[in-house]
């Protein structure tokens, strides 16, 4: 099996024009905003900003070579892959949903929910259906969810950990048998060492009533049996919203890892450092980075106690192994979900499926998501190594034996926020830190720390941009308020 390039990716701007005078070199005079990272997060905080100050240089700084982040798209061998399945959810608000139509035009396209999980070794509908629980399940499995259902009434709801709340919710068939191997496989700790907050973000159904209520929406097509998809790939919401910036003046600076950050020696503004050497001021400065990335770039160091706490939070990481096969297609389905543990992936997706392509005629691709820690063995093997064990677990989860012609593998750290008991001990005096710094904000999936959708994360991206006042003075009392309504977002998957 060959290892192939990967080929440019899937950002509109061409490079040299994104590249063309670097706003570094240029004396700069105006206020400036920067933005770090260049995710949906950063860009639609860039949209929004262009709108309350135009008099403004607005600095979209972005480690990689296009924006996106995780919802980034590339090309390799012709065709369009994701980091991982995604999906614009049918819970986007109206006027998000309004601004990626402008912004997509036709590209924006609707989508049935099309997937599957192999569960117990029986493949059914995802997300579940009442009848294929009762039904197409082990009849131990059947047997259990009834019994669940019987006992809700006397079941305790809450809970001090992620087994409490999901067996108080869901029942123990369920839990045990679905969540838990799956949920252990996603963030690599035991239900039991779970945080319940972990529950409330993401399990979207608390109970079995909820669960059922929502498969049966799905069959009625009124909810979730659709999702919204762009042509081009998921990237192409934030890869075209940053185009739009740019376009309005906004500077995109790809390939600027943020090293440090300091005040500068009047206290006015902050001084920013590049990996790559350039330096630049800032009056007031959006960072959607890492929370502890932020705390170990800030120079002078914070306080012993706020470095320890950025050195004990946790995130997942991802190796995403992405096959080409012989063929038009490898199934009829978008996505297959495997909670079981022996299995080193948690989802199978097919491109081409999402993009309602037949292009390219006689091949396709698929992308596995292999959920890891750094220090785990398959985070340091190799492409061909990795696509091996990605086949063997293939065949051992009973689907068909695909005709692989190449493989190529990408990793990503910062995946999953990881909730263990003990999380808010850790981020709670990293957020008081951030919070007392001026002429600073951390937000979005990395910088809050959350589990989040795209649809989540555009909307704190546009609230943290009203929160600037017009004389770059922090609305804190508007921050705080929206901070509490963000505590409401519940993902889907
Ligand atoms: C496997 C997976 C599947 C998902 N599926 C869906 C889905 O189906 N639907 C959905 O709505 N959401 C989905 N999500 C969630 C979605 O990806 C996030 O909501 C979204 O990416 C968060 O955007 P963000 O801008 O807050 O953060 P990010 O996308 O993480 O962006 C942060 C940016 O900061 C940059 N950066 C980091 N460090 C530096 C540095 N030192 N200097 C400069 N830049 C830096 C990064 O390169 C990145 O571009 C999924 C997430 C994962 C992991």
């Amino acid at each position: 099996m060959g290892h192939n390039e990967l080929h440019d990716v899937a950002f509109p701007l061409h490079r040299e024009q994104r590249l063309q005078e670097p706003p570094y070199r240029r004396s700069i005079q105006m206020n400036s905003i920067a933005i770090l990272g260049a995710g949906p997060a950063g860009a639609w905080t860039a949209l929004t900003l262009l709108k309350k100050f135009p008099g403004h240089r607005i600095l979209l700084i972005e480690k990689e070579d296009v924006p996106g982040g995780i919802t980034a798209s590339f090309q390799w061998k012709g065709m369009i892959f994701d980091y991982g399945s995604h999906r614009l959810h049918p819970a986007t608000s109206p006027d998000i949903l309004r601004q990626v139509r402008d912004l997509l035009g036709d590209h924006l396209l609707k989508r049935p929910r099309h997937g599957r999980i192999i569960l117990e070794g029986r493949l059914v509908a995802f997300p579940l259906k009442p009848a294929d629980l009762l039904f197409k399940l082990p009849p131990s499995f059947s047997a259990g969810v009834i019994l669940d259902t019987l006992g809700s009434p006397f079941r305790s709801s809450g809970g001090k950990t992620f087994r409490e709340v999901l067996e108080g919710g869901l029942g123990k068939t369920v839990s045990r048998r679905f969540y838990f191997p799956y949920s252990e496989k996603l963030w690599g700790l035991k239900p039991e060492e779970l945080s319940p907050v972990q529950a409330q973000k993401r399990i979207a159904s608390s109970s079995l009533g909820s669960m059922i209520r929502k498969a049966l929406s799905s069959l009625t097509g009124k909810n979730e049996g659709y999702f919204f998809y762009p042509a081009e790939g998921f990237g192409e919401i934030t890869g075209k919203a940053v185009e739009k910036a740019v376009s309005e003046g906004v500077t995109f600076m790809p390939d600027s890892s943020l090293l440090s950050i300091e005040r500068t020696a009047d206290n006015s503004s902050w001084k920013l450092v590049m990996e790559n050497g350039s330096s630049l001021k800032a009056d007031f400065v959006f960072s959607t980075l890492p929370i502890n990335t932020l705390a170990k770039a800030m120079n002078p160091k914070p306080p012993e106690q706020i470095m320890e706490a950025a050195g004990k939070i946790e995130y997942r990481s991802m190796v995403f192994c992405y096959l080409e096969l012989k063929g038009a297609r490898y199934t009829e389905f978008d996505a297959h979900y495997f909670p079981a543990k022996n299995l080193c992936f948690s989802r199978m997706s097919e491109p081409k499926i999402y993009r309602n392509t037949r292009k390219p005629p006689c091949r396709t691709g698929l992308c596995f998501e292999i959920p890891c820690s750094q220090t785990d063995e398959v985070w340091h093997m190799g492409s061909s190594e990795i696509a091996e064990k990605v086949l063997q677990d293939l065949a051992s989860a009973g689907l068909p034996e695909p005709d692989v012609t190449d493989c190529t593998v990408k990793r990503k750290s910062n995946i999953y926020p990881v909730y263990d008991l003990s999380f808010r001990e850790n981020t709670a005096p990293l957020e008081s830190w951030a919070s007392s710094l001026e002429g600073l904000v951390t937000f979005g999936r990395q910088g809050l720390f959350v589990h989040d959708n795209t649809h989540h994360t555009i909307e704190v991206g546009m609230a943290a941009a009203n929160c600037l006042e017009t004389d770059l003075s922090w609305n804190e009392k508007l921050w705080r308020k929206h901070l509490e309504e963000f505590k409401s977002h519940v993902v889907a998957d």
